[in-house]
């Protein structure tokens, strides 16, 4: 580092006989202020030696006072500026010449510290300088962190903002539609998808409220109400919102044509507060329409199929009770063989028949008041004799103040009638089997428990899928498609109840399904159910 001299010069011609006058502080009580302070102080006369030096400039400069007094203070101190340029002797000699020692202020550099320069100039009887100095090195290193802490935050926001553009352009291309909202509900955020599937102008409707500017309708066409939309459902309870696998919200073409669309609101959280909502949704209508017509296809193919069906089954009777003469020990098994794989082969057809009516919603609900223990008593006279063959012990408990509830007698009867014949199925003779019914809340309780099979824990998932038979069941019982529990849950839902269920493999299985105490809702669908009857 280069050593500067820090220089003063007189600017007024003084007389040289003239004593040196020293602005030494003799007052006690100045002694001890200026003794104390933190800021280092010193005075110079002109010609640059050192008159006054308070005990903080004596540490600062590494000597005692007593050596400074009268010493040329550039022996002691040399200062380089913040831009490491050293302070110039013309600059000092400028600020002795204007009498204006301000010139000298500023930052400046001394032996690793950063110093904070004041000067002023004093005319008394001499011409005198006053350095007040105040060691800044903490303040300064402060500032230099939050230098560096701010340019830190800067990478990091262009980083974020890196991100984000990469986010946006990622949810800006993607074939799903995808709006944002915030905690407000306003619209924040609409992408390519979402602009084509609701016909709209993203930039017209951001920051508007969501609900305001897309509308949704039921499956009648009736405008879905702004509190039951999933937008404001999901800022105001939190929970994820949507019905991805069952269209119920449509939206209205300007031409009129109606989508059905899966959606999947899901809210955004910041630590425990929601901020807004991401919605993402699916135009399903074509998905729809072929599942239309696949149940169609199901429900035509299995109407046709009745029809030989039955022929097959009453001509196996006929032969069976010999109006086409005795038949010998063979042709009469193998007669009996034909009559159960027909019969076999009916119910599997009903049951498809009445999947594809269930799921097509053409079914027609017509709800009476029945008394459950009726209709849990005409199920079981259908099913005693394969009870009574396997001896099992059959308890029924329905509670007594239930009254009548306005059911359809033949989908519930259905219900009744594949969770017992599961239970009577699939539990080894002599086993028990318990039907109660009982009250809870608004909701009338089923509960079927028996002793049998149960289901293995890691096949359980499947149970109320299409066809699911498990491993268990089809190596004890041949009877059975598969299609029974489908049914159930399908008839429960549909009337407003849940089913449930808890088993164990070989300690037994419990199903319980519920139902409105308020019974059904009256449907003119076009079509009933099929029950093995008829
Ligand atoms: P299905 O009885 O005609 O096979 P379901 O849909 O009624 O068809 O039942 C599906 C499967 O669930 C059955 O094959 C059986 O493996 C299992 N299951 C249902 N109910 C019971 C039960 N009570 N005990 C043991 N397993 C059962």
């Amino acid at each position: 580092m280069m050593l500067v001299t820090l220089m003063f010069f007189r600017k007024k011609a003084s007389t040289p006989n003239q004593p040196a006058t020293t602005p030494q502080p003799s007052n006690t009580w100045a002694d001890l202020v200026f003794a104390n302070i933190a800021e280092s102080i010193c005075v110079i006369a002109h010609d640059g030696s050192i008159r006054y030096a308070n005990d903080a400039f004596a540490r600062l400069v590494q000597e005692t006072n007593d050596k400074l007094i009268g010493q040329p203070v550039w022996r002691f101190m040399y200062l380089t500026g913040p831009d490491s340029q050293p302070l110039t002797i013309s600059k000092v000699a400028a600020a002795w010449s204007g009498e204006d020692a301000a010139l000298l202020n500023g930052i400046y550099h001394f032996k690793g510290k950063v110093l904070d320069v004041a000067a002023h100039y004093v005319m008394s009887s001499d011409e005198h300088m006053i350095l007040v100095i105040r060691d800044v090195s903490e303040t300064e290193q402060a500032r230099l962190d939050a230098d560096e802490a701010t340019k830190h935050l800067k990478i990091e926001q262009t980083k974020i903002q890196e991100i984000v553009a990469k986010d946006e352009a990622m949810l800006r291309s993607i074939g799903d539609a995808v709006i944002a909202i915030d905690k407000d509900a306003k619209l924040t955020f609409m992408n390519d998808s979402a602009e084509q599937l609701f016909a709209v102008d993203a930039a017209k409707l951001i920051g508007k409220p969501a609900v305001e500017v897309l509308h949704f309708y039921d499956e009648k066409g009736v405008l879905v109400p702004p509190d039951e939309r999933m937008l404001l459902k999901a800022l105001e309870t939190g929970e994820p919102q949507g019905n991805e696998e069952e269209a119920r919200s449509f939206y209205h073409l300007p031409n009129g044509t109606a989508l059905a669309l899966a959606l999947k609101i899901t809210p955004v959280r910041l630590k425990d507060t929601i901020i807004g909502a991401i919605g993402i949704y699916r135009d399903i209508t074509h998905a729809r329409e072929v599942d239309r017509m696949k149940t169609e296809f199901i429900s035509l193919a299995s109407h046709q199929l009745r029809t030989p069906l039955s022929a097959i089954k009453w001509f196996s009777e006929m032969l069976l009770s010999g109006d086409a003469g005795a038949l010998n020990g063979d042709q009469s098994d193998f007669a009996k063989n034909i009559s159960l794989s027909t019969d076999r082969m009916i119910q599997l057809v009903n049951s498809l028949l009445n999947i594809s009516r269930l799921e097509s919603g053409r079914i027609i609900i017509d709800p009476k008041p029945t008394n459950l223990k009726d209709l849990i008593q005409s199920v079981i006279n259908d099913l005693h004799t394969l009870i009574e063959e396997k001896h099992h012990t059959l308890v029924v408990s329905v509670h007594d103040k239930l009254g009548e509830i306005p059911i359809d007698q033949r989908l519930i009867g259905q219900v009744y009638l594949h969770l017992l014949t599961n239970a009577v199925r699939y539990t080894p003779s002599n086993g028990e089997i318990s039907i109660f019914v009982s009250a809870n809340g608004d909701h009338i309780i089923s509960q079927i428990t028996d002793n049998g099979l149960g289901i293995p824990v890691t096949q359980q998932k499947k149970l109320f899928q299409k066809f699911f038979r498990a491993e268990n069941a089809v190596k004890v019982e041949t009877d059975g498609n598969g299609l029974g529990l489908y049914l159930v849950r399908a008839i429960v839902e549909s009337s407003g109840g849940k089913v449930w269920y808890k088993s164990e493999e070989g300690k037994g299985s419990t199903f319980w399904f519920s139902l409105p105490k308020a019974g059904m809702k009256a449907q003119n669908g076009e079509v009933m159910l099929e029950t093995d009857h008829t």
